[in-house]
């Protein structure tokens, strides 16, 4: 067997690996590039490899940085079978379609100087949907002599790790990895007998505040902001956290925890796939399957606005504090929490509450680092709000838990390499395995190919 990284090394976004063995060649991944000045050109650059002469692309989960150029490959040649869980391939419907509007979007409002093209269209996503199958967790396949099985991954619903095995060695792909235990998923299942690992560090360099914490501060932010009539604005990823802060809201209110106050749901792909989170409860925790069945509508309760058109969601800030919105997108690169950043940023009452990875280059970033000010669409906004960053929520494995998850198999494991994180991150936690466990850990090269 060998592997080649293309993508998803020295930087968290556009995971793009290839897996050979025989005559086959399987791609894991086909992301996108994002939030770095040179995107636009690493998402548009000729495929480093023959994309006609691959069989099988296997999708880890529907985060854009794994699934946002599948379509760009198909229409490039791409003519093998794509896989993934059931979960997985109903939001990434929801994800591309939505990408492909703001795309064209972007290209009709930049006018005439525009030079960013959208990457695809409807008709290569139609053409991605029609070789796009299914496999379950724990679904044995066979993919051209390589033997396939998928396993919980616990980050978002759907994610799966992929274990593949091929003449005797097994090859395992984390995608990303969860950060268990999580509100609504289940806990990231072990890998213990893995000969080779390709290992996420998105937080390989920190480590999370204490899982007992994160709780606590997120219900005494939102106490003490509405006891000063402020708004809480939680810019929320449209998958995964939009659905735990809903859940998490639905608990604290009704045992009374806080004060129930207005909550608006301003986002339309949290909507939609607070939709599709609904129709696959089977993946939920005990716990969670436990509320669900003694009757409780977790991603529901009194004063839940769900807003849809944008006319709505600019009557959000007329409405009386205190009150609490969700909106997207979860670094505040677009989308309606830019129009709430703008209302609420000035208003000393009012708190802006990060609950995810702020990648540099965002406005979320800037936010993050306090500033007097920030520029939001042209205009100067002044930084008076409370700033709070609760990382413990985040679906990502901090650095301890990474080690963990690797220790499992650091009896067999021949090599780990470290991907799919900011180079200090990988650095840090390659230092880690290699020192800790004494595991072969590398932390590969775009481009490099490695025999296994
Ligand atoms: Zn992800």
């Amino acid at each position: 067997m060998r592997i080649t990284f293309y993508g998803g090394v020295g930087t968290v976004t556009g995971a793009n690996f290839l897996l050979e063995g025989g005559d086959t060649k399987i791609l894991i991944d086909c992301g996108l590039v994002q939030g770095t000045p040179d995107s636009y050109e690493r998402n548009t650059e000729p495929w480093l490899y023959d994309v006609k002469s691959v069989d099988f692309l296997f999708i880890t989960h529907a985060h854009m940085d794994h699934i946002g150029r599948v379509c760009k490959l198909v229409k490039d040649g791409f003519k093998g079978v794509i896989y993934s869980t059931p979960e997985t391939k109903e939001l990434a419907q929801v994800m591309i379609l939505d990408a492909i509007k703001v795309m064209e979007n972007n290209e009709r409002n930049s006018g005439e100087n525009n030079t960013e093209k959208p990457l695809y269209d409807v008709s290569d996503y139609e053409q991605t949907i029609s070789k796009w199958r299914v496999v379950s967790y724990h679904e044995k396949m066979n993919a051209g002599g390589f033997e396939v099985y998928a396993k919980d991954a616990g980050h978002i619903l759907g994610s799966a790790m992929y274990e593949f095995s091929f003449n005797g060695k097994k090859v395992v792909f984390t995608g990303d990895s969860g950060n268990s235990p999580a509100p609504l998923l289940n806990d990231t299942e072990k890998i213990t007998d893995a000969d080779y690992l390709i290992c996420d560090s998105v937080y390989g360099d920190r480590n999370h505040e204490p899982k007992e914490e994160r709780d606590a501060r997120f219900r005494q932010i939102i106490t003490e902001t509405i006891k000063s009539n402020g708004a809480v604005v939680i810019p929320a990823f449209s998958i995964e956290r939009t659905q735990v802060v809903l859940y998490l809201l639905n608990n604290l209110i009704e045992e009374n925890k806080i004060p129930s106050v207005p909550v608006y749901l301003d986002s339309p792909l949290g909507i939609k796939v607070t939709n599709i989170y609904k129709q696959f409860k089977k993946d939920f925790n005990p716990e969670v399957q436990q509320e669900i069945k003694s009757g409780d509508n977790i991603f529901d309760f009194p004063k839940l606005n769900i807003t849809h058109s944008s006319r709505d969601s600019q009557e959000i800030a007329k409405a009386p504090n205190p009150k609490i919105i969700i909106a997207g997108s979860g670094m505040s690169t677009g989308g309606r929490v830019m129009w709430h950043e703008m209302q609420f940023l000035p208003d000393p009452k009012s708190t802006i509450l990060l609950m995810g990875y702020q990648a540099i280059g965002t406005l979320g970033r800037q936010i993050q680092s306090k500033p007097k000010f920030v520029e939001i669409n042209g205009a100067n906004v002044p930084v008076r709000a409370r700033i709070e960053m609760i990382s413990g929520y985040s679906s990502h494995k901090d650095s301890d838990n990474i080690v963990e998850m690797v220790s499992d198999t650091s009896e067999t494991v021949k090599k780990v390499f470290v991907v799919m994180g900011e180079p200090s991150a990988s650095i840090h936690l390659t230092q880690r395995l290699r020192e800790e466990l004494d595991v072969d850990a590398i932390y590969p090269e775009r481009g490099q190919t490695y025999e296994l």
